[in-house]
């Protein structure tokens, strides 16, 4: 079977379901993870888990390369299940290992709409890794919330009872009104990273930032935000008031191991030995 994406470009529906089967069970999917900062203490406060494919030539394909094929095939649930899995399993693995436990936030994609027991599934899958479920995020991307809004909500809802942290993610980008954002179950808003370019040096940025900020604030969401380059784009977050941040000028996303390595001390483990 064939299909054409919104780009235009053909693609074989069978052989690219054939394709993510054969590299979720070759270890070819990765889970990457990004660090989420508090910028008045400059530490790590969570992170968020990103999906990457590994080539042939040892580097690694980006989400955009391969997530709108894997929509168009249907196949989007299963690598989103694959990923919330892998977060689980090292949320544990560091529990068992006695590291500081932190947060890990996972992007589920609208495809999970269509399945009247996708927050059921959720959850089951949770308490079977046994992992807390304050120490898991769930992130919709904003556009979602046109898509079928009772739906969403009532699975949103679920879920935040349930104890999970729920994101709306690029915020800005899916003209969602303040009304739908006031009454969605949703605790955490991360604000796009087109929304925080450019707010180093244009003043009239900043202040539409400050705004959008500001109105979050009223819905009473948490809020990060997203695409943080610079240490002047910090200031400007921190001289608004506002303290969480995830981008590139604390880390790229990276590999677990490496994750580990820079951010995640044995101090439990010490002090159980002590
Ligand atoms: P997202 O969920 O908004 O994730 C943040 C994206 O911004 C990541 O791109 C990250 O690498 C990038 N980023 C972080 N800091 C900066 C920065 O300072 N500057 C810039 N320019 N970019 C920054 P990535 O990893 O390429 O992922 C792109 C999108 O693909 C994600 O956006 C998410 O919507 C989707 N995605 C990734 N993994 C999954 C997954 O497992 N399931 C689903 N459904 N979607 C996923
Ligand atoms: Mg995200
Ligand atoms: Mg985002």
């Amino acid at each position: 079977m064939y299909n054409t994406t919104p780009e235009g470009h053909i693609i074989n529906l069978d052989r690219a379901r054939c394709a993510l089967a054969a590299a979720l069970q070759s270890g070819e999917v990765e889970m990457f993870l990004q660090p989420k900062f508090s910028l008045t203490e400059r530490r790590i406060i969570g992170a968020e888990a990103l999906t990457r494919w590994k080539k042939q030539d040892g580097g690694y394909a980006l989400p955009s390369e391969f997530i709108p094929v894997l929509e168009e095939c249907g196949n989007i649930v299963e690598l989103d299940y694959y990923i919330y899995m892998m977060a689980l399993s090292v949320i544990k693995k560091w529990e068992i290992e006695g590291r500081n436990l932190l947060p890990i936030s996972v992007n589920f994609s609208r495809a999970h709409l269509k399945d009247d027991d996708f927050a059921k599934k959720v959850i089951k899958i949770s308490d079977y890794y046994g992992v807390a479920r304050n120490l898991v995020g769930i992130e919709i991307t904003e556009t979602i919330l046109h898509d079928d809004n009772k739906k969403l909500i009532s699975d949103l809802a679920t879920l935040q009872k349930a104890g999970f942290k729920i994101s709306i993610d690029d915020f800005g980008t899916g003209y969602s009104s303040l009304d739908l954002l006031l009454e969605a179950p949703v605790d955490v808003v991360k604000i796009d990273k087109k929304f925080v370019k450019g707010i180093g040096h244009s003043r009239t940025k900043r202040d539409y930032l400050e705004g959008i900020a500001h109105l979050v604030g009223i819905a009473q969401k948490d809020i990060i935000f997203e695409g943080v380059e610079t240490e002047r784009q910090a200031s400007v977050i921190l001289e608004l008031g506002y303290n969480k941040a995830q981008g590139f000028l604390f880390d790229r996303p990276v590999s677990v191991k490496e994750f580990e390595y820079k951010y995640l001390s044995f101090d439990n483990f010490s002090k159980l030995m002590a």
